[in-house]
C-alpha cells in the first residue's frame, strides 16, 4: 500500500478514540515524509538530532516535529527553536538544559518523561522512583520552559503479548498515580505515548494516546543520507 494509503488505514483504526498517530520517519527521505504531508499528515517523529533539523529544513514549516529519540545535552540547541515534544526525557540534567534553550528562544518546550518499562538492558529512560524523584525535586519545579505533559515508554521487542501488554499496564498506571500526585489540576498532563508499528493495537487498548508508527506507514527502513 502506498504511505497516504496506510495513513489513512492508521486514521481510520484509531477511530473515534483520543490517540495521535505521530508516522515515525526516521531514515525516510525527505520526498516520503512530503507524500506523507500531501496526504494531510503534519505529525512526524524522529530519533536523531541532525536528521530532524535537516527535514526541517527542507520541508513545510507547519510540520509538528517531535524528538523521540535518546538526547544528549549538548544537542538540545539545534532543536529547541521548533520542536513540538520531546518525548524522551531522562534526566533532571537534560531537562535543565531543554529549560535552557527554551528560555533562549523564549518559549516553552513540552516534554514527556521517558519510563523505562522493558526487560531488556538497552533501552533508556527513568524507573519509577527517579521519575518521582524527579518531579518532587525543588530543582524541577523552578524550571519554567519546560512542561512535562505526560510520559513515554517501549515495550519489549518481543512476540509475547501478555508481557507486552502488562508492560503498557504498568505505564499507564504510573501516569495515572503521577497524575493524582503533582499533576492534579494541570490539564496538561495527559499524553501517555506507547505502542509502535508491531504492538500499537495493545497500547491503545491500555491507554495510549500517542502512538509513534514508522515501518506500518513507510515501510522497512533503508538507512540513507540527507545529502545537502
Ligand atoms: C523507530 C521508533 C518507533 C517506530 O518503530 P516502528 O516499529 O517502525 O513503528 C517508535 N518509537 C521509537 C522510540 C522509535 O525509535
Amino acid at each position: 500500500m502506498s504511505i497516504s494509503a496506510n495513513i489513512t488505514e492508521f486514521k481510520k483504526q484509531i477511530g473515534p478514540v483520543d490517540v495521535e498517530l505521530i508516522a515515525v520517519s526516521k531514515t525516510q527521505s525527505i520526498e516520503k515524509i512530503q507524500e506523507a504531508y500531501d496526504a494531510g499528515h503534519r505529525i512526524f517523529g524522529e530519533n536523531q538530532v541532525q536528521e530532524m533539523v535537516d527535514k526541517y529544513e527542507h520541508l513545510p514549516k507547519d510540520i509538528e516535529w517531535h524528538l523521540i529519540g535518546h538526547l544528549q545535552s549538548n544537542k538540545v540547541k539545534y532543536i529547541a527553536p521548533f520542536v513540538k515534544l520531546i518525548h524522551s526525557v531522562d534526566s533532571l540534567k537534560l531537562l535543565h538544559e531543554i529549560n535552557k534553550q527554551a528560555l533562549k528562544n523564549n518559549r516553552v518546550i513540552d516534554c514527556l518523561l521517558q519510563i523505562y518499562i522493558a526487560d531488556e538492558e538497552t533501552k533508556y529512560g527513568l524507573d519509577y522512583e527517579e521519575a518521582i524523584e524527579l518531579l518532587r525535586s525543588d530543582e524541577f519545579a523552578e524550571l519554567k520552559n519546560v512542561r512535562i505533559v505526560g510520559i513515554m515508554g517501549i515495550a519489549t521487542n518481543t512476540n509475547n503479548q501478555k508481557q507486552i501488554k502488562e508492560e503498557f499496564y504498568e505505564l499507564a498506571t504510573l501516569f495515572k498515580g503521577l497524575k493524582l500526585a503533582y499533576f492534579r489540576k494541570d490539564e496538561a498532563f495527559k499524553e501517555i505515548s506507547m505502542g509502535m508499528s508491531a504492538d500499537y493495537k495493545i497500547a491503545i487498548e491500555q491507554g495510549s494516546t500517542m502512538i509513534r508508527i514508522g515501518s506500518a506507514i513507510f515501510g522497512e527502513r533503508t538507512y540513507f543520507k540527507i545529502k545537502d
